[in-house]
């Protein structure tokens, strides 16, 4: 389609009305030039698309699709490969039900446990959630339906998202809240970004031309179209002149209207309108131009992915040996969420399920008893429900109890208040262990909860929100026809207290402050050498691994060289299993604040029992750097980095060093208030008032009484440069230093 042709033949006022739907789901279509309309539908854990009465917070019904693992779930895979085949499914099943974008995937960092939306997100990491999201992209695209990644950005938090404004230094919206953006732009090409309902830094992203234009597209090369979240936009004419498309859904015409007025009173240029106009048909012919109309909708194949998908995420927290269980022995499952599993969030996510199994249903033909041990529909303990369950417990070998929260608790638009699970499900697990020694849990809940039942319980099975077939997946689990391999991709703190952002996440009214800054999840609790309840990237399984072999292709390097890392891995157990190997960057000496390590590789490895497989990792100039806010760029600083490769953030098993050196020539200007320690570790500095410093310790000598020669230099690396005239008596003259630093900043 010749879109500039297209163009020059509509009216202003078809080219206001194309941005923005014609209702809530479809772009708007013209008919006297026959352009079609489209439609776009949630994502991004299954199909939610709207065939009758429409909203955006999921509550009316919609076509019936696969529920997936949600995004907190699917994350814990750590495999690129899944995201992808996932990815594959979703983009065939919106080709069968003629939807031309999904509404995923959705990257925001989990900064504090309470978000109410986290089930979605993938991780508190930007380099995980930016990897997954590149390849769930690509597995979508790859059948010619667009994806939405969203929600650009700073949006961690539902409580007041559309007013909230979140407030962030520089660094840190680059190096936490910004990076998976990139990583996914750069990678996968989404037809469209999806902005987010809040403001940032004083200003809406639906208006903010920073991050729509000069950052996304300028920078990252964004070739797609921004589209607003449903309801985002404030003022559309600012919003058209940022850079923001399409407003969702249809607005009644009034925007059309202030478009046209803006357009037609100069305030908004007319070509900033055709750029919208030139991205929005651009999506849709891409869409109808390589339509797929015979594509089947696959339910049993793609309800067998889910179940796939969810048996490769759940995290096996923890297991004194009880678990695999014999499918010989007399097991009881207890708690409601057997029968009836918890396997979605709420909102705008939530997919009306084709088939969804609880574990008790996957479990039929083994010596399973059941008893629901708490009401679903209450937070308070029920006796006889207790009283029934304890006696099932006791009469079995072992006692799986399904727990977590419940649908009211945890949903977008709304944030948890605290990591507590419901007063009924504690109790169950308080007097099931109290009566049966082989007491496992198993977990549904989108994010972390607080267990301060942790040791009297035998096995603990994080299920997330597994989606439909959470049942099947949970039991090739614990009866062991499948073998744990998530990790967490999210620190679960011993308490909602010590989370980073505990005393500013709900803010002033709308200020949010992100005051933490980079020390978000892993990068505080390591920096802070703090006890959590179960560290980033732990999870176990019915195997053994074991590392060794450490190869660095380099023990030096420019940050513009590559370093490869190898290892071996070696199955060291009876079982086949997958192993997810970590590598985390640690810069050992700096001058700006960096955490203690971040993650910049992972693998999946799939082992035979003894069998060795060796992994690699090629890592650039960003798995070394920091974003420095003077120079507006990724900066390494020459030194000693170590890599470390670990089964778990606080599980290195093998360490290695090279020396990195900065190819970035950073020029810095002195003043009379620099600090002398700043002017004398620069080796000219150092030259040039070598003569200046003789007169300062002789005028020093004489104060000896003082203190330690050591304590006075101390004091005079921190002294301003223009110490230098007052300590010395005025022998260093103020003019002398004024001629010494216009030659030093020369
Ligand atoms: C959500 C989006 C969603 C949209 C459409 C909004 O409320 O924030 O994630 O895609 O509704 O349902």
């Amino acid at each position: 389609m010749d879109l500039a042709a297209l163009i020059a033949q509509m009216t202003l006022e078809e080219k206001a009305q194309l941005c923005s739907g014609s209702d809530f789901w479809h772009s708007q279509g013209i008919e006297r030039l026959e352009i079609p309309a489209v439609m776009l539908t949630d994502g991004p854990c299954g199909l939610r698309k709207q065939a009758g009465a429409s909203d955006h917070l999921g509550l009316n019904d919609s076509v019936t699709a696969i529920s997936y693992p949600t995004g907190s779930c699917i994350a814990c895979s750590f495999d690129r490969e899944l995201l992808k085949e996932s990815g594959e499914a979703l983009g065939e099943e919106c080709q069968a039900e003629d939807v031309a974008v999904l509404l995923g995937p959705a990257v925001n960092i989990k900064r504090s446990p309470l978000c109410g939306r986290n089930f979605e997100y993938f991780s508190e990491d930007p380099y995980l959630s930016g990897e997954l999201a590149a390849a769930y992209i690509e597995g979508v695209q790859s059948k010619n339906v667009g994806t939405s990644l969203k929600h650009f950005a700073a949006n961690s938090q539902e409580y007041r998202r559309m007013t909230s404004d979140s407030v962030v230094d520089e660094r840190t919206l680059r190096e936490i809240y910004l990076p998976a953006f990139e990583t996914a732009v750069k990678r996968g090409q989404p037809w469209t970004v999806m902005c987010s309902y809040n403001r940032l830094n004083g200003e809406y992203l639906s208006e903010n031309h920073r991050l729509l234009t000069e950052i996304l597209r300028d920078e990252w090369g964004f070739e797609g179209l921004v589209v607003s979240d449903w309801g985002a936009v404030s003022d559309r004419p600012r919003g058209v002149a940022a850079g923001m498309d399409l407003e969702m859904p249809g607005d009644g015409r009034e925007n059309t209207q202030k478009i046209i007025a803006a357009v037609e009173n100069g305030s908004l240029s007319e070509e900033a309108l055709d750029r919208a106009v030139e991205r929005i048909l651009k999506m849709v012919y891409q869409y109808v131009e390589h339509r797929k109309p015979n594509q089947e909708f696959r339910y049993e194949r793609d309800h067998e992915k889910a179940r796939k998908i969810a048996a490769e995420s759940m995290v096996l927290l923890k297991n004194d040996g009880v678990l695999p269980l014999d499918k010989k022995q007399k097991v009881a499952f207890l708690g409601a969420f057997a029968k009836t599993p918890r396997f979605q969030g709420g909102g705008s996510s939530h997919v009306k399920s084709y088939r969804v199994t609880g574990a008790l249903e996957a479990a039929k033909g083994l010596q399973v008893s059941y008893a629901p041990g708490y009401p679903l529909d209450r937070m308070e303990p029920d006796e006889q429900l207790l009283k029934e369950a304890a006696a099932l417990a006791k009469e079995a070998q072992c006692a799986v109890l399904f727990v977590g929260i419940t649908d009211a608790m945890e949903s977008e638009g709304f944030d948890r208040r605290d990591l507590k699970m419901p007063p009924c499900q504690q109790k169950l697990i308080e007097e099931v262990s109290k009566v049966q020694p082989n007491t496992v849990v198993v977990v549904h809940c989108g994010a972390p909860v607080e267990m301060p039942w942790l040791d009297s319980v035998k096995a603990v099975l994080y299920a997330y929100l597994g989606g439909e077939a959470v049942g099947e997946a949970v039991a090739d689990l614990l009866f062991g026809d499948k073998n744990p391999c998530g990790k967490l991709a999210e620190t679960f703190p011993l308490r909602l207290e010590d989370n980073p952002s505990y005393l500013y996440y709900f803010g002033e009214k709308d200020r949010v402050e992100y005051r933490e800054g980079i020390f978000v999840g892993y990068r505080y609790y390591d920096k802070k050498q703090m006890p959590v309840l179960f560290p980033f990237g732990h999870g176990l399984s019915y195997t053994s691994f074991a590392y060794s072999g450490l190869k660095l292709s380099r023990s030096a390097m420019k940050d513009t060289d590559e370093l490869t890392v190898s290892l071996k891995v070696k199955n060291t157990g009876s079982r086949p299993g997958k192993e997810i190997v970590q590598l985390y960057v640690k810069d050992e000496e700096s001058v700006v604040l960096r955490p203690e390590k971040e993650l910049k590789g992972f693998e999946k490895v799939e082992l035979a029992p003894g069998e060795e497989k060796e992994v690699s990792f090629t890592l650039g100039k960003r798995a070394f750097a920091f974003y420095d806010i003077a120079l507006k760029d990724w900066r390494v600083e020459s030194g000693a980095f170590s890599i470390l490769i670990g089964k778990s953030s606080r599980d290195i098993q093998l360490c290695g060093t090279v020396q990195v050196e900065s190819t970035t020539e950073v020029k810095p200007v002195y003043t009379i208030n620099s600090a002398m320690g700043d002017v004398l570790a620069d080796p000219k500095g150092r030259q040039m008032l070598s003569k200046a410093l003789e007169s300062l310790s002789s005028s020093m000598g004489e104060t000896d009484a003082l203190g330690s020669s050591e304590m006075m230099e101390t004091m005079m690396r921190e002294m301003p440069l223009r110490g230098l005239n007052m300590f010395t008596g005025g022998a260093v003259s103020l003019e002398q230093l004024t001629a010494l630093l216009e030659e030093l900043n020369r």
